[in-house]
């Protein structure tokens, strides 16, 4: 009697005396059947099943499913068969408890290792009678409260299980308050010290938090009296530390950057109060654009209800507000289980949530009938327990998992990094496609790659994936070493007007020591990034050479010879533009390297009062590559006109990059040209052609003062 008097007070509250006693002699079928067994943790069996009741007692779930939660275990445990389950209880309890035992048979490694058939069958369960998945949650539940009696590998198993499945499911289903119980216990059993360390850091700033939340509560309950607007509640939330954890990990946040976003709940009496607490508080903090969001005209798939809105609170703090009437707080919480509490009366919104339930294991039993094939259904059930992933195919049927959003960029550096910073292009579907597209579910993608092709740091624009991120970035940090290093040989030895091979062994250690440096290599590429000025170090390493006579040795620097080929430690300026033939300057950027600026750009009078950072740099003989600079054009808009400017600059094969037109007075345009030449004869050429043109009033090079 002892283990049922708990429950019993718990089921007085909403149940029938009647129902009290049915459930009474399941519980006394359950603590006979069970006698004699133990838990683990050296209670009593019965404790356990007793346990799981209460868990659904206390989302107020019917007689049936109570009844069938203290015999869930007997079928698998017990002499007691389905038949005689029968006879007693009924056939419904009957059915429950068996379909609960059949999901006990079901284990998944992890979600990837699923068997597609088991999977099914578990869903089939779901969708013959929902309350068996709800009574696996709630078993499960239990097993997690009580999971430090397990071995350590055991526990590790169920938990990866419990995130991975049950937590799932339990969201899909909208039982938000047993599925973030979940997952903070599976997180706890899966990464104790992670946990921990996590749990510390939220406890150190509670303090401040605290007071910032009463501050901001205070405020939105001030603003809510002044206009007579009745509230049932309002609280400030602390995140769990389970979806704290995994911001930081899927989206690479700093636990600062979670830790800043305030949440707030207010519950109110009906859905016209909703709205006008949302306008006043509005009023209060100006909200930020975009991010509200009507889940109360527009539910979510499982059911859920809410308005949410972001806000910029308090030194431009961004608050998360939620408004919600009470039921649809119920439904938030409970989801599918609230259908149960309201069984008796008719309420909307929990109506709406059973529809949708129902509807969507409808889906999952078409979808079986329609597929046949256990494999293909999986992967139809999972798009939809697990919203946030896509599932793409490789030409060889191999399945990738990526999180929505992916593009083929962030496939190629799933399947290898190399293949990664070797793509060039992609195609979807047999089609070829950008490789920024978004990838959807069930496409297949290929990977066409090319030997010498390298990474775009445009890619970093759109790729989701750390994976993707952190390779395209180690690539361009590899690369730019190589190009400093080559770009700090060439100004040393320019600063010298000697190789580095006439200075003395001895000399080039001893500088290489007093820097602190590895080895030569190191030097070069602090050169070449501009730490160290090589005028310094080639003066250094002379008079390492002969102290005595720093006069008369000191280097004859020799110019720089810029080849416009350097890569990325070379840029040209883009306030001035400079292209072959225009003198030019450079200017050393510490950290980024070198950049030439035309030497009649207003930058560089400023640039020779810090000697130290500019250097002497000239134009090689023969260069190959082309080079942007800026045009202006003052043109009558003529008919067709700017088609002959656009014919002009391309016989004259030059490229246009950008084009932009600014009205003058109706008549008259300025066009603003950013286009590719060889050198000043290529521009000149351009500008003649373009002069030719009748409509052409007027043409300059930009920052030139022409
Ligand atoms: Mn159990």
């Amino acid at each position: 009697m002892s283990y049922f008097k708990p429950l019993e007070i718990e089921i007085e509250a909403y149940l029938d005396k009647s129902l009290v006693k049915q459930i009474y002699q399941a519980y006394l079928c359950a603590e006979q059947a069970h006698s004699g067994q133990m838990r683990v943790s050296g209670e009593p069996y019965i404790v356990h099943p007793v346990a799981v009741a209460r868990i659904l007692a206390s989302m107020r779930m019917d007689a049936e499913s109570i009844m069938a939660s203290l015999l869930h275990d007997v079928l698998e445990d017990t002499p007691i068969d389905k038949k005689t389950l029968n006879e007693k209880f009924g056939k419904q309890v009957a059915e429950l408890v068996d379909g609960v035992s059949k999901l006990t048979q079901i284990s998944f490694e992890t979600r990837a290792k699923a068997q597609a058939e088991n999977f099914r069958k578990m869903v089939l369960a779901m969708a013959k009678d929902i309350r068996v998945i709800i009574i696996k949650l709630a078993d499960r539940l239990h097993n997690m409260r009580t999971i430090s009696a397990l071995e350590v590998e055991q526990r590790r198993r169920i938990a990866i299980e419990t995130l991975e499945i049950y937590s799932p499911i339990a969201n899909r289903l909208g039982m938000h308050k047993l599925r973030t119980e979940l997952e903070e216990l599976g997180f706890s059993a899966l990464h104790p010290m992670r946990y921990r360390a996590l749990r510390e850091s939220v406890r150190k700033g509670h303090g401040n938090r605290k007071k910032m939340i009463s501050k901001i509560e205070k405020a939105l309950k001030e603003s809510l009296s002044r206009t007579r607007i009745e509230y049932i509640k309002i609280w400030g939330r602390e995140k769990n530390l389970y979806s704290i954890y995994k911001k930081m990990r899927i989206k690479g946040l700093a636990f600062s950057n979670i830790m800043d976003i305030y949440a707030f709940r207010i519950i109110v009496k009906d859905i016209d109060t909703c709205y006008r607490v949302l306008g006043i508080i509005h009023n209060l903090y100006k909200p930020v654009p975009e991010r509200f969001k009507d889940y109360i005209a527009i539910p979510k798939v499982n059911g859920y209800q809410s308005l949410h809105t972001i806000l910029f609170g308090p030194f431009g703090m961004p608050i998360e507000v939620q408004i919600r009437t009470e039921q649809m707080n119920l439904m938030a919480e409970n989801g599918i289980a609230s259908h149960w509490i309201y069984k008796s009366k008719s309420d909307n919104s929990t109506a709406t949530a059973q529809i949708r339930a129902r509807e969507w294991l409808n889906n999952l039993l078409e979808l079986q009938y329609n597929t046949g094939d256990s494999l293909e259904f999986i992967e139809d059930v999972k798009v939809d327990l697990f919203p946030d992933e896509v599932y793409l195919f490789t030409p060889k049927g191999g399945i990738m998992e990526l999180p929505r959003g992916a593009t083929p960029v962030d496939f190629a550096y799933a399947i290898h990094s190399d293949i990664g910073n070797s793509c060039v292009a992609a195609k979807i579907d047999r089609q070829l496609a950008p490789l920024s597209t978004q990838l959807n579910n069930g496409q297949t993608v290929e990977i066409i790659t090319a030997p010498g092709a390298r990474p775009n740091s445009a890619w970093l624009s759109f790729v989701v994936t750390g994976k993707a991120r952190s390779n395209i970035r180690h690539y361009f940090k590899e690369q730019k070493r190589v190009e400093s290093i080559a770009l700090g040989k060439r100004l040393l030895e320019a600063a010298l007007g000697k190789p580095l091979k006439k200075v003395g062994k001895k000399n080039i250690n001893v500088i290489l020591e007093s820097y602190q440096f590895e080895d030569v290599n190191d030097l070069y590429e602090s050169i070449g990034l501009g730490n160290q000025i090589a005028m310094v170090v080639a003066q250094r390493l002379e008079l390492g050479y002969a102290p005595e006579q720093v006069g008369s040795l000191s280097p004859t620097p020799q110019p720089l010879v810029i080849k416009g080929s350097e890569g990325m430690v070379v840029n040209f300026a883009t306030c001035c533009r400079p292209i072959p033939g225009d003198s030019i300057v450079g200017e050393l950027d510490t950290g980024a390297g070198l950049i030439i600026h035309n030497e009649q750009c207003p930058k560089v009078a400023n640039l020779r009062q810090r000697s130290e950072r500019s250097i002497d740099v000239c134009w090689a003989e023969e260069i190959d590559s082309e080079f942007k600079t800026d045009l202006r054009v003052e043109i009558a808009n003529h008919k067709g006109a700017f088609a002959l400017l656009a014919t002009a600059i391309a016989e004259a094969e030059a490229n246009i990059d950008t084009i932009s037109v600014k009205e003058q007075d109706g008549y008259y345009h300025w066009v603003g040209l950013t286009i590719s030449v060889k050198n000043r004869v290529h521009l000149a050429q351009v500008m003649r052609r373009v002069r030719k043109i009748k409509s052409v009033v007027k043409i300059i090079r930009e920052k030139e003062g022409l």
